[in-house]
């Protein structure tokens, strides 16, 4: 067979509903609609980091894009415990980029993401208006990823089909002065298969992180690694001076040492410590990262994808981490995330919880050997179980 027809062959082997997406895309595609959901989850079990408590009465919101050939993309944007960020949001997304976006063709992410900017600067793209931006483009390419069939990570030109994963487990616990709740936690993660951890320092003294690192790093052995994150609590000089000890105990990374906006701060640190540091869960833009980068503020580059950007601007911020030859690992972990991290070669890593019980998404994703593998369903992985958006919704 020669190449005219192999090629003519193959053109007769498509299938027929592959070519009448790719027309929708062509010519028809349309966002028809938008709605969204605010959820409300009730307190649960108290725990902290270095600055916040987790676990109380926490907030959602649920974005929906309809669009002409039945097709929905869904993002869904966590706000934890912040009371009404979940309403805010909402008139943010309702009033200001339904408008943009409704009669729009979702093939064109990065123009949507150019007007939504525009349409949002007056008030800054920083803070919810970017949660809002953020969201709306995940659903954008939710739709794409449904109109190819495919997952959305092999639409952004796919690196890996699985990505190492390390759990977020060693929380502050009310009542844990022994740190027993500590130990369980850390030790059920290494029973899971993790083969890495994370846990928080800098709520205490000195001696205190000392006696939580040593504990992790008893329980985890000679071959995994802890990772500590002190949630932005020190000064430059606090940072360095707490720094030069978890060098000292072997730490992998030292997570947000200071306040985010320090950028001067974090170079200092930096340039005064041999460990990696981790930061950038708290940026928004690529143009923050940009800064970040270039000013070596850090060995690890974590974008947050409901505050760094959508899918677009994620992938940009992974690029200029690449560039500079740094490893990518998200704040926070699901289908999401995960599309994104498996199209960046330089993605080391995906933070994550247990993968024990139910997820909230139809997705369900699965850990071997202490990396997830792909997502299967089309689109983002993202869309939620009806029945876990019906027990929560307002
Ligand atoms: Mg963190």
């Amino acid at each position: 067979m020669n190449r005219r027809q192999f090629l003519g062959a193959a053109g007769a082997a498509a299938a027929a509903p592959a070519v009448a997406v790719a027309a929708d895309l062509q010519k028809q595609l349309r966002i028809t609609g938008l709605e969204t959901d605010v959820l409300h989850f009730p307190a649960g079990r108290v725990f902290y980091d270095a600055i916040h408590t987790m676990g109380g009465a926490h907030e959602g919101l649920v974005l929906r894009l309809q669009t002409n050939a039945g097709i929905t993309g869904w993002a869904y944007s966590s706000l934890a415990v912040i009371p009404g960020s979940a309403d805010a949001l909402q008139q943010i997304v309702q009033k200001a980029l339904k408008p943009i976006l409704v009669g729009q063709d979702p093939a064109f992410p990065k123009r949507l993401r150019a007007n939504m900017w525009q349409a949002l600067e007056y008030a800054g793209v920083q803070g919810l208006n970017q949660f809002a931006i953020s969201a709306a483009e995940d659903a954008v390419w939710d739709i794409l990823g449904k109109a190819f069939q495919t997952p959305v990570y092999k639409l952004l030109g796919a690196y890996a089909d699985r990505c190492p994963v390390y759990s977020m487990c060693g929380w502050y616990y009310p009542n844990d002065d022994d740190l027993s709740q500590f130990r369980k936690a850390i030790e059920s993660a290494f029973d899971e298969g993790f083969s890495a951890a994370k846990i928080k320092v800098g709520r205490f003294s000195l001696q205190d992180d000392e006696r939580r690192i040593k504990l992790a790093m008893q329980i985890a052995g000679p071959k995994r690694n802890i990772m500590v994150d002190a949630n932005q609590k020190f000064d430059v000089a606090e940072a360095i001076l707490r720094g030069k000890v978890y060098e000292e105990m072997g730490c992998y990374w030292y997570e947000e040492p200071t306040v985010p906006y320090d950028h001067a701060g974090y170079a200092r640190i930096a340039e005064e410590l041999e460990i990696r540091i981790a930061g950038g869960e708290n940026e928004y833009t690529k143009y923050a990262f940009a800064d970040l980068i270039s000013r070596h503020c850090v060995d690890v580059v974590q974008p947050d994808g409901r505050r760094a950007g959508g899918v677009s601007e994620w992938m940009e911020i992974g690029a200029l981490a690449d560039a500079a030859r740094l490893p990518i690992a998200s704040h926070g972990g699901g289908p999401g995330d995960l599309q994104m991290l498996l199209a960046m070669p330089n993605a080391i890593a995906m933070e994550s919880g247990s993968y024990r019980g139910r997820s909230n998404t139809i997705e369900q994703l699965h850990m071997v050997d202490s990396a997830v593998l792909a997502p299967v369903t089309p689109g983002m992985g993202t869309e939620l179980r009806p029945e876990y958006v019906e027990k929560y919704k307002v």
